[in-house]
């Protein structure tokens, strides 16, 4: 087994994760991440491991058969709409992402996509394009797929718990606060475009999301 990156090797990584490759950086490769050429492209996922998650309950993070409660790893707005592009993981595996992803810890770093690979999964729907800093585990016991043009979303459910995180760290109302206000006007933008009852309906869908930011 390579040598973990230095930034990451006083995390405790969960048993279930042992058995990931490690790339050239020094990070554990999750399951979902596609593989181009033999090597692991971050930024795209695997269609058929996520068929594989959906259909035989397993963790989109270590790959490992899920119990009854389903962690999603989702940003701020996905609070508000409750949906996510992934499905959900083990919360011990998510935790374990939240304090070693490089894209979750770092929230100015940008999602670069100057050299994506054409061919690979893009998520379906509205995706907000925005490293979204403030990163939510939302642990629930039932979620739904849905279709989405030619992918596939999830509607994350009613939440059992919800745990907020920014850089690493516990977030901070305030954290919280500015990832909501400076996500919410693109999906408001895309309401307006949708008509007066969307409108409501996501107003109504941020005062339920608000009772979820820490006091
Ligand atoms: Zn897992």
């Amino acid at each position: 087994m390579r040598e973990l990156n230095q930034r990451i090797r006083h995390l405790e990584m969960p048993e279930r994760m042992h058995n990931l490759p490690i790339d050239d950086r020094g990070f554990p490769v999750p399951y979902f991440v596609a593989w181009l050429d033999g090597r692991p492209e971050f930024r795209a996922f695997d269609g058929e491991k996520m068929a594989i998650c959906v259909r035989h309950k397993r963790c989109w993070l270590c790959g490992q058969p899920l119990g009854k409660y389903q962690v999603f790893v989702i940003g701020s707005m996905c609070a508000v709409n409750r949906i996510s592009a992934e499905p959900p993981s083990h919360r011990e595996c998510a935790l374990y992402a939240v304090s070693a992803c490089p894209f979750l810890t770092q929230p100015k770093m940008r999602r670069n996509e100057v050299d994506m690979p054409l061919e690979s999964t893009q998520p379906a729907g509205l995706m907000l394009k925005r490293n979204p800093g403030v990163t939510l585990l939302w642990t629930t016991l039932k979620y739904f797929p849905f279709k989405a043009g030619k992918g596939v979303l999830f509607n994350v459910g009613d939440p059992k718990r919800v745990e907020w995180f920014c850089e690493g760290r516990p977030a901070t109302r305030a954290d919280v606060l500015a990832s909501i206000d400076s996500g919410y006007p693109l999906l408001r933008e895309q309401a307006e475009r949708d008509g007066p009852d969307a409108l409501v309906e996501l107003a109504q869908m941020h005062s339920k999301a608000m009772e979820l930011v820490p006091s």
